[in-house]
């Protein structure tokens, strides 16, 4: 990562601290050879810059999902809205400019691709198989499970999986996130490799 692009990850707006946003770089330097990188819940691109630069690192895309309408706790009235991220016109969140600026700030638009829509249904057309996986996209019930459903299947043999939001104890946090990790090492088919703050890296371990 080089000295610009850390600045402006540790500058940018979002939920993600830096020593987390570092470790996730790290798990993507460590990714199998050769195919893409894929994170669900893009928001402002603050995970995305370390993420996308590992990818320029690697030689490999970063797919950024996200429907850059907001989570269900970015609405009016929730613990997570941010006022100023409401277009006017549409009356709703739209996150979509302010991660097109971090991108090109940083000097990644020809490695992170947006796509623009609803995880899942996405995830049910994708075809490319991902060397890791990021999941932090809507945190209820529903939402975590249903990324993890469809997203997982897509990755490749020691790809890794990181998760973001992962609190053991539910005074820290919502429990979904956590509900998904332990799926992923309950299934046997997941090793845990790190471990910095909520953030959970696994490296799937089947065969
Ligand atoms: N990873 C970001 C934070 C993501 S916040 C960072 O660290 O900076 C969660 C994001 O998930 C929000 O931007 C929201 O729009 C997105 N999201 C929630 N549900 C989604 C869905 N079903 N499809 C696509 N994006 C979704
Ligand atoms: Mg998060």
């Amino acid at each position: 990562m080089s000295p610009q692009q850390r600045k402006l990850a540790e500058a940018a707006r979002g939920f993600m601290p830096s020593d987390e946003g570092l470790a996730l770089y790290e798990a993507a330097m460590q990714a199998p050879e050769g195919v893409s990188f894929l994170e669900v819940g893009s928001y402002c691109g603050k995970s995305s810059l370390y993420l996308g630069s590992a990818a320029q690192q690697r030689g490999v895309l970063l797919f950024a999902v996200d429907h850059h309408r907001g989570s269900e706790e970015n609405q009016p009235g929730w613990q997570w809205h941010e006022p100023d991220l409401v277009d006017p016109k549409a009356g709703r969140l739209d996150t979509l400019p302010h991660f097109r600026r971090t991108i090109y700030e940083a000097g990644l638009e020809p490695y992170v691709v947006a796509v623009v829509g609803d995880s899942p249904t996405l995830a049910a057309v994708w075809g490319t198989p991902l060397a890791l996986l990021f999941i932090d996209g809507g945190h209820g019930s529903a939402p975590a499970h249903a990324d993890f459903d469809s997203w997982t299947p897509h990755l490749m043999r020691n790809g890794v999986l990181a998760i973001h939001d992962v609190f053991a104890n539910p005074e820290d946090g919502g429990r979904p996130p956590y509900e998904i990790y332990c799926r992923a090492v309950e299934s046997g088919k997941f090793k845990e490799t790190a471990a910095v703050g909520s953030l959970r890296v696994l490296r799937k371990s089947d065969l």
